[in-house]
């Protein structure tokens, strides 16, 4: 336990360096990671197969995949994400600068879980890096092969001191979270989501929780069943069940569920074969353990479609129960596992109770052809997030923010929200030595009148577009005096030359008639 501490107290002194800090170096790292990726692949998927049974396929699109985008997308926005971002002044500020500074948090901790034992591991650390922080690494060791291959690959490639692995289970969990650090980031279940908590408290250590519950799935009459039952079988049994955003139930009305179960048996078959147990695309639960607890669930519910199961090799089959009981084991925990329960329901309302009686869940599905109907349930109820006629997807949009609320987790990550997760924002004012006149209003002594124009400066709303609009009408107003000053002085000035002229023909005229006179009287003479 005395190394643990060593570890996280060399990650803390290498972030003390100030190294991360350049954005240069981060983008070094990121690339860095890229690499371990491409020229890593047949090791990660060889360890992801021992842990779950992944195909080298599904390793890859629900893995591999995800990373290499999410390290694209930073070293393309990294640049423009962590420049300083100049807001909206006040009329007190209008001359100074004033700007958000993302600036890294220090010391993370990314504790990863077991079910997507790569991507949970690599993402929260692509954002963390980016926002140039020193990361402590600790794998899932339920999914020990692929902790193992972190252990050993992510040192040859990225900085050592910066961003250690620490491999072990629970105990060597409890000690990490007794050391301090400025940021806590922890995907897994609830109640350690608590013990998480707690322990980040001590050093009163932001945290983000990723965890998981139960994500309920509405199936409208009014929609078409067979584009909905496919998405939701692939949605469901991707992972064998183990996918924390996967629809945990389905509600429904009685009159469509015998069709539900037929159309979710014949797309079971179209995308696993006959024999399921054969198929390279399905994958195992991860232990004994988790296999007992979910075969518990399966007591004493009508099995509509599998049931069946081998726990020497931890298979369970695809598997739909129905008419479930709200009060059913099953629908008291999250399943993690590939049994799909259907609870029917008699309408969207008692659809949006029954949802809004239960845990916020970290998503929510809704199939219909009815946009009322979809933003009727989006309103009215609370998740995560939100994925409409499909599921699963809205993790793939970077631009979306990924995480829970309530009891589904707090905070979020994925693309920018990754960069802004392990940042702190950081406000900045910079101000000139001058304008004292202005700023001798808050100054002592006061009087009613200092009181006043503090109340026009502070309380009166000058928002800058508006203050841009008066300044550009003022603007205006000179310009145009300018113009007509400018005009009437080329009249006035036209006129004087006029005058002037004929000023000097007069004169001329006058000089004319003396010489003519002169002239005339010497002829004369
Ligand atoms: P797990 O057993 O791998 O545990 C996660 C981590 O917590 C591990 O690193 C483990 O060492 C640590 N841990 C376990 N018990 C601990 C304890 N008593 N004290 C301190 N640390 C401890 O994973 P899990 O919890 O079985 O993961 C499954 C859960 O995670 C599901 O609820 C799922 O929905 C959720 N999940 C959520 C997301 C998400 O992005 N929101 C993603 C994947 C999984």
């Amino acid at each position: 336990m005395e190394k643990l501490k060593h570890v996280v107290e060399q990650a803390r002194a290498a972030f003390n360096t100030g190294k991360t800090r350049p954005l240069a170096f981060r983008i070094q790292q990121l690339k860095a990671l890229k690499k371990m990726v491409q020229e890593k692949e047949k090791e990660f998927t060889a360890a992801l197969k021992a842990d779950l049974n992944k195909s080298q396929y599904n390793s890859f699109s629900y893995e591999l995949m995800i990373v290499l985008g999410e390290i694209e997308l930073m070293l393309e926005k990294l640049p423009e994400w962590a420049s300083p971002q100049d807001v909206e002044k006040t009329i007190l500020t209008l001359t100074d600068k004033t700007y958000i500074h993302r600036e890294p948090l220090g010391l993370v901790l990314i504790i990863g879980a077991w079910n997507y034992p790569f991507v949970l591991i690599m993402q929260p650390l692509i954002g963390a890096i980016a926002a140039g922080n020193a990361v402590v690494v600790k794998p899932s060791e339920v999914s020990e092969h692929t902790a193992k291959v972190f252990e050993e690959l992510l040192p040859q490639y990225i900085d050592k001191d910066l961003y250690p692995v620490v491999n072990g289970g629970v105990p060597e969990t409890t000690e990490l979270l007794k050391q301090r650090f400025d940021h806590i980031f922890y995907t897994g279940n609830s109640f350690v989501g608590k013990i998480v908590m707690e322990a980040a408290s001590k050093h009163l250590t932001p945290v983000t929780l990723e965890l998981g519950g139960k994500s309920p799935c509405y199936i409208d009459e009014d929609c078409n069943l067979d584009v909905a039952c496919r998405r939701i079988t692939w949605g469901k049994y991707m992972n064998c069940g183990q996918t924390c955003i996967a629809p945990d139930y389905i509600l429904c009305d009685q009159s469509i569920q015998k069709d539900v179960v037929e159309i979710i048996k014949k797309t079971l078959k179209e995308f696993y074969g006959e024999n399921v147990k054969n198929s390279p695309d399905y994958e195992r639960i991860v232990n004994k353990r988790h296999f007992k607890r979910i075969m518990g669930l399966l007591e004493g519910q009508k099995i509509a479609y599998g049931g069946e199961a081998d726990e020497s090799a931890c298979f369970i089959a695809p598997t739909i129960l129905t008419d479930v009981s709200p009060e059913a084991r099953v629908m008291q925990e999250e399943i993690f596992g590939p049994i799909l329960p259907i609870i029917t329901v008699k309408s969207i309302d008692e659809a949006i109770q029954f949802i809004n009686q239960r845990e916020k869940p970290l998503a929510l599905y809704v199939f219909s052809n009815n946009n009322k109907a979809i933003k009727k349930v989006i309103a009215e109820t609370s998740s995560g997030g939100v994925t409409a006629n499909d599921v699963i997807m809205h993790f793939s949009i970077p631009c979306l923010p990924f995480g829970g609320v309530g009891n589904s987790g707090m905070g979020s990550y994925h693309g920018r929200h990754s960069f802004e997760n392990f940042s702190h924002r950081r406000s900045c004012l910079i101000r000139a030595l001058k304008m004292e006149a202005v700023n001798s209003i808050r100054y002592p002594p006061n009087s009613q009148k200092k009181l006043d124009w503090a109340k026009f400066f502070v309380l009166k709303r000058f928002s800058m577009w508006k203050f841009g609009l008066v300044a550009l009408a003022l603007l205006g107003i000179v310009a145009a005096v300018v113009i007509k000053i400018n005009i009437d002085c080329f009249h006035w000035g036209q006129r004087l030359a006029d005058l002037r002229k004929l000023s000097r023909i007069k004169s001329g005229c006058a000089f004319l008639r003396a010489r003519f006179r002169r002239c005339h009287n010497r002829t004369w003479c």
